[in-house]
């Protein structure tokens, strides 16, 4: 049975009721009550640790569909006047358009690798002699990983031929490809806009010019064989 990604549920619900609210033309005079919309008075909390908690990530949810940096605004203010606003500092450009909801991010615990119960202590010892950086030891017949030694690159879990080594994830870090999310001393994701507004530079002077550059080849290439259709005709 397939269950509801709440998260997405979320998301979805708070972009259908702005939408809806701004093509009925109500959007500055209603858009305060979207979290008691979605979170009707006498609900229960289901995720967090009550319904002020939920309906004040709504809040955020809504400022983040606005165009807004969450982390940058006042929170104290209601939704309506940010679209009376009418968010003068949103700049589409801008490397800064995704933004981690503090309060809604649950420090994930820093992601790392460990042995589990499956270990057998095994005789070829593959995880101690695969790891680079000799942080995998065997005591009291079970390997053991110093974390400060550790460099998190994963050769042990490989080596392992009973899969004893298991990686703790932290989803937001491990679904970047380019390492542009890293978490605080408190445990809060936050994003490098650094490695983000490298990469928008990297794509804005090299690969489109690039691209440019192999459409026109494609544009003298195609004329080229167009003229010698016509030529041998
Ligand atoms: S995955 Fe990242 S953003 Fe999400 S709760 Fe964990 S640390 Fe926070
Ligand atoms: S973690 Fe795997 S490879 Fe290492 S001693 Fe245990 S069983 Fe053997
Ligand atoms: S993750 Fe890499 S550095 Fe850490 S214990 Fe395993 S092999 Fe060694």
């Amino acid at each position: 049975m397939k269950t509801i990604d709440y998260s997405e549920y979320f998301k979805n619900k708070v972009l259908t009721e702005i939408s809806r609210m701004f093509f009925d033309g109500t959007l500055e005079k209603d858009i305060n009550r979207i979290p008691f919309n979605i979170i009707p008075k006498g609900s229960e909390a289901a995720f967090r640790c009550c319904v002020y908690k939920e309906r004040a990530i709504l809040k955020l949810r809504a400022l983040a569909a606005l165009g807004y940096s969450v982390n940058e605004i006042d929170e104290a203010l209601p939704l309506s006047e940010y679209v009376s606003r009418n968010n003068p500092q949103f700049d589409y450009n801008s490397s800064k358009l995704l933004t981690v909801m503090e309060s809604a991010c649950s420090a994930c615990v820093k992601s790392r690798y460990m042995v589990s119960e499956i270990c057998q202590a095994c005789l070829s010892r593959k995880c101690e002699n695969n790891c680079p950086f000799g942080a995998v030891s065997i005591e009291s017949h079970k390997a053991r990983i110093d974390n400060n030694k550790c460099k998190n690159c994963g050769k042990c879990k490989e080596a392992c031929p009973y899969g004893a080594i298991l990686k703790i994830s932290v989803p937001c870090e491990d679904s970047c490809p380019v390492n542009a999310v890293k978490k605080t001393g408190k445990g809060i994701a936050v994003f490098d806009h650094f490695v983000q507004s490298s990469l928008v530079f990297a794509v804005k002077i090299v690969l489109i010019p690039f691209a440019s550059y192999i459409f026109i080849l494609n544009i003298i290439y195609i004329f080229l064989i167009f003229f010698a259709i016509i030529c041998f005709i």
